[in-house]
């Protein structure tokens, strides 16, 4: 009977603890993991059944904080610097489990970082908005009231800087020496020069970037077999010279006329190497029909005709058929496409 009786008693303890080790072992978690959820009391509070990744990294950080055991396990893993301290923050700032889903789900690393900087803010109408910016809502409000548009048109237009008069807030162009580079009223070159200019065949006085000198050449062997005659007119300019140029503008129309064709000193595209001016060979303006022709080839060889008539209230210059900016094929034919100015192309794709 006695022998039963320790039979039983090893039959029950082997089941505890069985049973014991399988409800362990049944949570993914880490045995580390397990031990600092019983140093901070919230064992209880853990969904064994739903492994939950962030809680599992919140709990082998340096940054688990108990109050947030709940969150943790509804909140994604993303797979981002210091994740736990953005979400501590977060959290922190008052944003729901599933705002900060969002969050990290729509929203660029670089405007994270600039909203672990503010108070809570209403994201929600620009999560579909991939080009805002996180410290410009207000002025996004402000544009849209003010002219009656879209959310995204007033996030575009303001990103451009068309929100303040143009020359009124310039900012120094930092990739000067990219054939991407965006030059207008708002982005200054300073006094930057291109280090590999090259003369054009037509004239050696006339110069352009290398790359974008070779691309014209074959721009102008492309149209002779078309029957399309151009030569350049003006390419190259220096800071100096555009300052020259400009003044003299001024002087003869005033500031106000002078800006809507000529470019101040620093915000002129010929600057950079890569912008040149067409005329029709025999004349000294570019004909309509040649005009039409850049209009459908120049792409091809890397050229978009930067100034159109309905772009002047986003670019702030007249029509210019004339004037021909060098992006490269791929870009030029991708903006061709799109039928945007390059400024909003720069804005929305390559910024
Ligand atoms: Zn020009």
């Amino acid at each position: 009977m006695k022998k039963y009786l320790y039979l039983i008693a090893i039959i029950i303890l082997c089941s505890t603890i069985t049973t014991y080790f399988y409800m362990e072992e049944n949570i993914a978690y880490s045995s580390k993991a397990v031990s600092i959820m019983k140093k901070y009391n919230v064992y209880n509070q853990i969904d064994k059944q739903n492994y939950s990744k962030t809680l599992d990294f919140a709990l082998n950080s340096n940054n688990f904080n108990e109050k947030y055991v709940n969150n943790y396990q509804n909140i994604d893993y993303v797979e981002v610097d210091n994740f736990i301290t953005k979400v501590n923050t977060l959290l922190n700032n008052s944003y729901s489990n599933e705002e900060i889903n969002d969050i990290f789900k729509y929203i660029s690393k670089k405007n994270i970082e600039k909203l672990l900087e503010e108070d809570k803010l209403d994201l929600k109408p620009y999560y579909y908005i991939k080009n805002f910016e996180v410290d410009k809502l207000d002025k996004y409000e402000e544009y849209k009231d003010l002219h009656n548009c879209s959310l995204e048109e007033a996030v575009l237009k303001v990103n451009i800087g068309l929100d303040h008069d143009f020359y009124t807030q310039i900012e120094e162009i930092e990739n000067s020496n990219e054939y991407t580079v965006l030059v207008n009223k708002y982005h200054s070159l300073g006094t930057y020069a291109p280090n590999d200019l090259k003369s054009l065949s037509y004239d050696s006085r006339y110069k352009l970037r290398a790359k974008a000198a070779d691309a014209f050449e074959q721009l102008v062997a492309a149209g002779k077999l078309d029957n399309v005659y151009i030569r350049p007119y003006s390419a190259y300019r220096s800071y100096q010279t555009q300052k020259t140029l400009y003044n003299n503008y001024v002087a003869r129309d005033g500031v106000k006329e002078a800006d809507t064709y000529s470019a101040r000193p620093g915000h002129s595209e010929h600057q950079t190497g890569l912008a040149v001016d067409v005329w029709s060979e025999g004349y000294n303006e570019i004909r309509e029909s040649d005009a039409k022709w850049l209009q459908d080839n120049s792409y091809k060889y890397g050229f978009i005709i930067r100034y159109t008539k309905e772009n002047m209230p986003i670019t702030g210059y007249i029509e210019e058929p004339w004037h021909l900016r060098y992006l490269g094929v791929d870009i030029a034919t991708d903006v061709v496409d799109k039928d945007i100015t390059y400024d909003e192309y720069y804005d929305l794709y390559l910024k």
